[in-house]
């Protein structure tokens, strides 16, 4: 067994392999930005592309929306996001420093009672325990706690003028039920149903950090599944059980995954219950990879409260309207793309030799089959050429000529690409490869002509 892998040990793997660089890095970076290398745009976009052929493709229930980052700024308003999507700040006097109260407190006592409480509360908590210090300079000198806006604000349009403040969206789900209806009118879906949505979301977090665990920019895989009122315990029991599902089947270990259910007093104003999804970091805990949310009818009735329009919903069948309460899986990628990786990542030793390896399931692996002619030389090169050719089209597939065989294995196992295929001098013979298992290490002969099949059947396993 390899030992847990640490935070810096990620970072620096996710450097030297191009999965994730920080951002502007030649002009020193910027704190909380990333951005995803070769590798890492390609295991990101097979994390949303399995959510989305998931929860909208395999489903006839479900379709799919891709609205507006930039929305009326009403929509907020009615949301509560102007209102209520704060956190509480608080300014060390002594170093200038912000914290966010929460976690200032959580860290500095161990307590973890306090997320929720008010700015008075833990204003009041600050300057009673001896505890709380500033941890930069150990200073016990704080401003009061006030509420802190996380939304991004910009101008639409060239005057910088109250009237013209839009927001950048801190969650995708308000496009979902700004258009509900239009969907209702366009799509012929009928209660029960979802609209999935995924997309870029932005919040000023106080304090970002953990690499892309927490940044300012991030991306959200969100679905709104509407349903009948009275059934939405059951649908959101459904959606739990759907959503753990489909961490497993892509091979996260269960061991480091939980639920967590919110206590009834600490639910979002919007919540008649949320259970999250955590996952087990060994460098800080069990934390939130998703949080599955009974948001009921609050929402729909918001917006009808603030647009005017009617949104409720009319049951042919039934013969009755009702406003549907909704139940919502909201994910982020970049999260669950950190999380898969430090499940999957292992150093082991193998044959005597040590090798790092990203244990990743097939289908979020970057590069799904990597393909060696044993020798540059002809003919074994133009066969391995032809057979990289023939399937490059269905997935990302490597080429590699260059080295020693073992060396290109090395390389291919850190890349978490699971199938390495060898053209060698028999196959010009026998017209037969052998693909290597990255896991298992096993060989298999098997004919060129079937290696497409194979490589489909080995990857959707
Ligand atoms: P947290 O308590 O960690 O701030 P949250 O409960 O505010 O998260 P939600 O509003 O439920 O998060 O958002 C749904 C999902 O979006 C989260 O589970 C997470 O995966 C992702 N997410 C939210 N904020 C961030 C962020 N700042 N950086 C990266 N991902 C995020």
């Amino acid at each position: 067994m390899s030992q847990p892998v640490t935070m810096d040990k990620i970072v620096a793997f996710c450097k030297r392999r191009g999965f994730v660089y920080q951002s502007s890095e030649i002009y020193g970076g910027i704190r909380s930005s990333y951005d995803y290398g070769p590798l890492g745009v390609e295991m990101k976009r097979n994390i949303k592309e399995e959510w989305w052929r998931r929860t909208v493709h395999m489903r006839d229930d479900v379709v799919g929306l891709d609205s507006a980052i930039i929305m009326h700024p009403k929509v907020w308003d009615a949301s509560g996001h102007t209102a209520t999507f704060n956190d509480m700040l608080v300014e060390s006097r002594t170093s200038g420093r912000r914290y966010r109260a929460d976690h200032l407190i959580e860290d500095a006592t161990g307590r973890d009672d306090v997320e929720g409480l008010s700015a008075e509360e833990l204003t009041e908590i600050i300057q009673t325990d001896e505890r709380v210090k500033d941890p930069v300079d150990g200073g016990r000198d704080f401003a009061p706690v006030r509420p802190f806006n996380l939304m991004f604000e910009t101008y639409t349009g060239p005057v910088k003028g109250p009237e013209n403040v839009a927001y950048l969206r801190p969650e995708t789900a308000q496009g979902i039920f700004v258009n509900f209806k239009n969907v209702l009118q366009t799509s012929r879906v009928k209660v029960p149903f979802g609209i999935a949505q995924v997309g870029k979301s932005f919040r000023n977090e106080i304090t970002p950090g953990n690499f892309i665990f927490r940044t300012r920019e991030f991306e959200q895989m969100e679905m709104e599944f509407f349903v009948e009122p009275g059934t939405d315990a059951e649908w959101h029991e459904y959606w739990l059980a759907e959503r753990w599902n489909w961490y497993t089947d892509l091979g996260m270990n269960t061991e480091n995954l939980r639920f967590y259910e919110h206590p009834k007093d600490k639910l979002s104003h919007y919540s008649k219950r949320t259970v999250d999804v955590e996952y087990n970091f060994p460098f800080r805990g069990w934390s939130e990879l998703e949080g599955i949310a009974n948001r009921t009818d609050f929402d729909l009735k918001q917006h009808t409260a603030f647009s005017g329009e009617n949104l409720t919903y009319f049951d042919q069948a039934a013969g009755n309207s009702y406003v549907p309460y909704v139940i919502e899986p909201a994910a982020g990628p970049d999260r669950i793309m950190l999380a898969f990786l430090v499940d999957a990542y292992a150093e082991e030793e193998v044959r005597g030799e040590k090798r790092t390896v990203l244990k990743l399931h097939p289908r979020l692996a970057p590069i799904k089959a990597a393909v060696f002619p044993l020798t540059k030389k002809e003919p074994v090169a133009s066969v391995a050429r032809e057979l990289y050719d023939e399937l490059k089209g269905d997935y990302r597939i490597f080429y590699d000529d260059s080295g020693a065989i073992g060396r290109r294995y090395r390389r291919q196992d850190e890349a978490g690409t699971p199938f390495c295929i060898t053209v060698d001098f028999d196959t010009l013979d026998d017209k037969q490869v052998t693909i290597r298992d990255r896991d298992t290490l096993e060989q298999e002969r098997v004919p060129l002509a079937d290696v497409r099949d194979r490589l489909r059947a080995l990857i959707s396993g």
